[in-house]
């Protein structure tokens, strides 16, 4: 099959040194301290329900969804509240308000189980949100307004570096499945897809074998942003989700490997989201796929891999082309963390050169697979133009760096639109709010 989607780039996978590494949990020890953001998901921070010197076991709820577009959140360990109300260092906003705890033994596997038994309920007891990076509460998307009639698997994991989702499709490809077809029987759909790409061949096979015929399995070439919602719909089904509607308006809902495996556990396994897969890459001395407890330190899954490999340049969390410098390794594994990739001085061959000016080669236009003109949409960000921002759909961004990736010129496009919508949304919420 041919990649059906619009433009794009392919920049090395950067996967070996970790995609043949089994998934390892992390140990916790008595003593370590955990900070758990408030906020690892779209929509309102969760409302924390625990005290300062309330004793919490694994699994208990411990901040509860405060609206509509919210999540709970549970302890990833047995221990004691420091406090409810810290803050935390976090990527997204550099500090956010988190509960604290110290972990009072090292056993991890028992947990306070799941009392729901409808999948939406259960779901949304789970605290389950996509872990693909989006963080948008799972429960909502599985009680679509509209009827779907299709699911698709999102296991493309076309970011660089990343392999933490391909380790899960080969790992515990029977849960994965199980989770899928969960979804498609309560929702009453008619085809459940699982999208991959071609360098996760071992996998396409593993689901093929055993997945039979309950499900489809496509492998898609290798190509970036092959992974984007509206990317995979594209190439899977040929259907375009037109501009300002949702893939359901199309009959699809995506869900990623790991939110599908977290619904599976939820479900048969009665397990609220305490922990998740993170590949921790680049420049470490092992790099590994780690199962890591929610709210651990950065930190010591980095120690885990037996710590950097030289002096660190810089951090990045989630993949290259997407990702987030890390200001600190204090930040805690959150639930959309895929991974963190370790830049190292001696290996980093020239430093990101600083921006120059742009030569209007177009490259970012030929690469943009939202079909925008970030060249365009640059220049009002620049002067905070919003109108005309909106004319030239920067919303449409799926802030996926393929302009920057191409740029010559090494302008820091994404960054800028990344910027502009934050400012857009923050507006916006104060508009509605009446300030
Ligand atoms: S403008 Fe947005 S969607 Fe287009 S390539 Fe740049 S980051 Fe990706
Ligand atoms: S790729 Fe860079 S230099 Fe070329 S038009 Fe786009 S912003 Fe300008």
């Amino acid at each position: 099959m041919n990649s059906k989607f619009f433009r794009g780039v392919h920049p090395p996978d950067m996967k070996k040194s970790s995609n043949a590494a089994p998934i390892e949990a992390i140990e916790v020890q008595a003593g370590m301290n955990f900070f758990i953001p408030l906020t690892q998901h779209t929509g309102i921070p969760a409302r924390p329900v625990v005290k300062k010197g309330q004793i919490v076991r694994t699994g208990e709820l411990i901040a509860e969804a405060a609206g509509f577009i919210s999540a709970n959140i549970h302890s990833p360990v047995n221990g004691v509240i420091n406090a409810a109300d810290v803050f935390a260092d976090y990527p997204m906003n550099t500090r956010a308000q988190a509960i604290s705890l110290t972990a009072s033994d090292n056993q991890n596997t028992d947990f306070v189980p799941l009392k729901e038994d409808l999948l939406v309920n259960t779901v949304k007891a789970a605290g389950i949100v996509g872990m693909g990076g989006a963080m948008f509460p799972s429960h909502i998307k599985l009680s679509p307004q509209k009827k779907p009639d299709i699911l698709i698997v999102n296991g493309a994991e076309c970011e660089p570096y990343l392999t933490c989702d391909h380790r899960l499709m080969l790992e515990r490809t029977p849960e994965l499945i199980r989770g899928a077809l969960t979804i498609k029987e309560s929702l009453k759909l008619k085809r459940v897809i699982m999208g991959t790409e071609a360098n996760k061949a071992d996998a396409v096979n593993a689901l093929r074998t055993t997945g039979q015929n309950r499900i489809e399995v496509i492998s898609l070439p290798v190509k970036y942003p092959q992974g984007g919602e509206r990317q995979l719909i594209k190439s899977i089904t040929g259907k375009e989700v037109p501009e300002g509607k949702l893939p359901v308006d199309v009959g699809v809902i995506v869900h990623n490997v790991s939110t599908v495996l977290a619904v599976h556990d939820a479900v048969y396994m009665h397990k609220p989201l305490t922990h998740r897969v993170v590949t921790v890459t680049g420049g470490v001395k092992k790099p590994k796929n780690i199962l890591a407890p929610i709210g651990m330190p950065i930190s010591c899954l980095i120690d885990a891999c037996g710590g950097p490999d030289g002096d660190i340049e810089k951090v990045v969390l989630g993949g290259p082309m997407t990702g987030i410098c890390a200001h600190s390794l204090n930040i805690p594994v959150y639930k959309g963390l895929n991974g963190i990739v370790v830049y190292l001085k001696d290996a980093v061959k020239r430093k990101t050169p600083s921006p120059r000016p742009c030569i209007r080669c177009a490259r970012c236009v030929r690469a943009c697979p939202a079909g925008l003109s970030p060249v365009t949409l640059e220049n009002f960000a620049a002067k905070e133009m919003y109108k005309e921002l909106a004319v030239w759909k920067l919303m449409d961004c799926i802030e996926c760096g393929a302009c920057n990736y191409v740029c010559p010129s090494f302008r820091h496009l994404k960054n800028i639109f990344r910027l502009s919508k934050k400012k857009i949304a923050v507006t916006a919420a104060e508009g509605k709010n009446g300030g």
